[in-house]
């Protein structure tokens, strides 16, 4: 029995993502702090196929310890897929940011990726059929103003996944190595980013996506051979690409 991991599965795009592979009849480990709505996805997803498997981790991912114990408690299942979704972002000029919050998010957003993704490497690089998705964002291919920070974050994201599937790719890792890219998407992400509870996308966002939409982007993107899976930011289409960063071979090490 094989698995799909999806972290930050509670709300918006991890919640769809959960629901559009179950109906790729995959059985999934869903993580992320709140208990009860990751068990009301459970049970969704027990809707669509009640012969699927649906294991329920609640985790504070911006807490490293928790990052190594859930990985360590995953080792007891096969493990096909591993999307590293959960992040969140910060809307606001760096001299008004708030840095517990700020630590948190480097914690989650670059940290937590960093662990979950190497420790799947290890045990997965070699591994016909395996897949890690990383989840980043337009802010991390073009900085975007007031939200510095959180963009700095995701061109982490990208970076690391880009380099990450050229160096697996470059000694024949069979394990795929992909990034998204979403743009303004309607899920909790608003909220979060600017500390308020009642943010409306129709009303002050001119274009978006909807969170059921970004999940079968994300979908295509799992389903092709591409490495990054990117919204135009002009004209919102989604799109299969290349990676964008420039690779290069390292002047001080041998291969
Ligand atoms: P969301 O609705 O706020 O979902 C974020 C998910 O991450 C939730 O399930 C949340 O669950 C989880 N999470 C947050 N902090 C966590 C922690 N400390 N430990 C474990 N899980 C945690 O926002 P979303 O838009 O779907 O975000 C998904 C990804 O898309 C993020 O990486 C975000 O940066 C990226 N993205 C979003 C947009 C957008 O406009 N929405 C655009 C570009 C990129 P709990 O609160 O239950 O823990």
């Amino acid at each position: 029995m094989k698995y799909t991991v999806i972290t930050g599965a509670s709300t918006g795009i991890g919640y769809e993502a959960a629901l559009a592979f179950a109906g790729k009849n995959k059985n999934l480990i869903i993580v992320a702090r709140s208990k009860e709505k990751l068990e009301q996805l459970e049970k969704e997803i027990k809707q669509i196929n009640p012969d699927l498997d649906v294991i329920v981790k609640v985790s504070d991912l911006s807490v490293m310890e928790n990052v190594y114990k859930l990985y360590e408690d995953l080792k007891k299942y096969e493990l096909e897929t591993w999307i590293n979704n959960a992040g969140f972002g910060n809307t606001g000029l760096v001299k008004d940011q708030e840095l517990g919050k700020i630590e948190m998010m480097l914690n989650l957003n670059i940290e937590a990726l960093t662990i979950l993704s190497t420790l799947f490497t290890k045990d997965y690089s070699d591994t016909e059929g395996t897949q890690l998705i990383n989840v980043s964002s337009v802010g991390g291919y073009s900085v975007v103003d007031n939200n510095v920070t959180y963009s700095a974050t995701k061109f982490y994201v990208s970076a690391f996944t880009e380099g990450l599937a050229q160096e697996l790719g470059k000694r024949g890792g069979k394990m795929k190595v992909k990034v998204l890219a979403p743009a303004a998407t309607e899920t909790e992400f608003a909220n979060v980013a600017l500390g308020v509870n009642n943010f409306d996308y129709e009303e002050s966002t001119p274009r978006f996506h909807t969170a059921k939409e970004m999940a079968e982007f994300l979908m295509k993107l799992y389903e092709s051979d591409k490495i990054i899976g990117i919204v135009d930011i002009q004209t919102y289409e989604f799109k299969l690409t290349d990676p964008v960063f420039n690779f290069r071979q390292s002047q001080t090490m041998k291969d």
